[in-house]
């Protein structure tokens, strides 16, 4: 083998032993890919296709001692090192460049302990892998919307679903986690075992350790919940953002919403002559009996004339994967998000001109309603500060010509800049754009929280080996 070049964490050339990388690769009971593998392109590729970049060696790692090794490894070099879960964090720091990527795909298992009502949860599981095996009993963990999504990304940095509102974060419904450390070594972290490590990984990104298995309190479901999607032309959709404002702190915990401003799909159920224009949809899922449920949505059915009305009763891990195909993988995405603190008039005006204005008939504006539980949790009890915010926009450009890419991050900027001093809370680190702010923007995430953070991130990593996706300890500008 001939030597192999990589860079450094500070960004000089090293050129790796060829007996290293063999000894390394054999030992795996996963594989090591290296740059010139006929399946490189394949696992350097992510959920974002505006992400290109070229790792020298990509970790696919089989269990947790590979993982150990992957770290070592990257240590004795002091290499660039990057942590792949379910790879679909839009900034896309799930690869790195010339460095190492510690890719935990591979790992996606999941074991349901019923009687306890709790999942363990390998660190490269999708939401689509741990809803299948909680579902056979009728038991659900609270997480995301949308099945591909990884579990480990999404609630290392919060993770808001269907659950939210009645039982918390993803992250507020961890009972244990299994990190490996900087220096190697195997932790738990729990509220008995390394509580500071717990505390920072819930809402802490992956500036810490590589988090690989997760222990999930889990909840009751009914075999069949009720799907919302309702979608009415867009010159409704000031009544119905009004309706929504005013109704919707009132509906049962068990429901929660998302108003998207979006395109009537290209489907059958659609009249033709409104596929393609722009709709406001009426989404969400309640949860709990399915006779009251139908009762708690129906009037968000009937707002308006809809234009289509695909809500439904269906299994919960079936309204899990009703987005999937929405988001392929390898299309363009720029996604963020601006916590606001009221649905004004003005907001909704605004709202539907950037609707009216996409550049690309993909892009959505989403409007998350938040609250509930989220908000009863104590901001200090966990790194998630930011739990006072009734509501959320999330600004997703989405397109597929890369020429386009320019209009489109422009258009959803635009957006974000608009709206971010109206709660001045920081973002949301699930859809944060590419993290182009650093030190200041983190600041305002974490609140009063920040400080501890970096605390204990000095304590765990004190030589920034793990840079997160926005690193705690500099200027997250890598
Ligand atoms: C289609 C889609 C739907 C989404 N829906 C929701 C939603 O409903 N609710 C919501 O809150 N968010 C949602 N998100 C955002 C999502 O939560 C984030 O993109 C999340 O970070 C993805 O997790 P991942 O494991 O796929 O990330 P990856 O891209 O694999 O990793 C992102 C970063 O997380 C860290 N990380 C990942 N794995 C580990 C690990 N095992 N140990 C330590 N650090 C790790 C690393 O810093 C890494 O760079 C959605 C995203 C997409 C693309």
């Amino acid at each position: 083998m001939d030597a192999f070049n990589a860079l450094t964490l500070t960004g000089e050339k090293t050129t790796l032993s060829p007996s290293d990388i063999e000894n390394f690769g054999a030992n795996l009971k996963g594989e090591l890919i290296r740059s010139g593998d006929a399946s490189y392109d394949e696992c350097r590729a992510i959920w974002n296709g505006m992400i290109d970049r070229r790792p020298a060696l990509i970790v696919r790692c089989g269990n947790q001692d590979d993982v150990i090794a992957a770290v070592k490894f990257a240590r004795q070099y002091d290499l660039i090192t990057s942590i792949r879960s379910g790879g679909h964090h839009v900034a896309g720091k799930a690869v790195c460049d010339s460095g190492l990527v510690i890719d935990l795909s591979l790992m996606n298992k999941v074991e349901v302990d019923p009687k306890e009502r709790i999942a363990r949860v390998q660190g490269g599981a999708k939401l689509g892998d741990l809803d299948e095996a909680t579902s056979q009993y009728n038991l659900a963990a609270p997480v995301g919307v949308v099945s591909e999504t990884g579990v480990a990304g999404l609630t290392l940095h919060g993770g808001f679903g269907w659950h939210s509102r009645k039982y918390g974060l993803a992250a507020d419904n961890l009972l244990s986690v299994d990190v490996i450390t900087a220096d190697g070594r195997h932790l738990r972290a729990s509220k008995d075992e390394n509580q500071d490590l717990f505390w920072a990984l819930r809402g802490g990104g992956g500036n810490f350790g590589v988090v690989t298995s997760f222990e999930f309190k889990l909840h009751p479901i009914e075999s069949e919940v009720w799907l919302l999607m309702t979608l009415y032309p867009l010159s409704k959709a000031r009544e119905c953002m009004e309706y929504f404002r005013e109704h919707m702190p009132n509906t049962p915990e068990e429901f929660s919403m998302i108003n998207v401003f979006w395109s009537a799909p290209d489907q059958e159920a659609i009249p033709e002559q409104y596929r393609g224009l722009p709709v406001l949809v009426s989404f969400g899922c309640c949860l709990g009996d399915p006779d009251k449920a139908e009762k708690t949505i129906a009037p968000f059915r009937q707002i308006s004339e809809p234009i289509a009305d695909l809500s439904a009763r269906m299994p919960f891990k079936e309204v899990q994967k009703v987005l999937d195909e929405d988001y392929p993988n390898g299309r363009h995405y720029y996604w963020k998000s601006v916590y606001i603190n009221e649905i004004s008039d003005d907001t909704i005006d605004r709202l539907i001109e950037y609707a009216e204005n996409r550049p690309s008939a993909l892009s959505s504006i989403d409007v998350w309603g938040l609250g509930g539980q989220v908000n009863r949790i104590k901001p200090e009890s966990t790194a998630f500060y930011q739990r006072n915010a009734p509501y959320m926009i999330g600004i997703e450009a989405n397109w597929d010509d890369p020429d386009d890419s320019q209009r489109n991050i422009k258009w959803a900027r635009a957006i974000y800049d608009e709206f971010k001093n109206n709660l001045d809370a920081g973002l949301y680190l699930n859809f944060p754009g590419f993290a182009e702010e650093g030190e200041e923007l983190l600041a305002k995430t974490y609140g009063p929280n920040y400080q501890k953070l970096k605390d204990i991130k000095a304590k765990y990593d004190p030589d920034n080996f793990f840079r997160g996706f926005m690193n705690l300890s500099g200027n997250g500008s890598r």
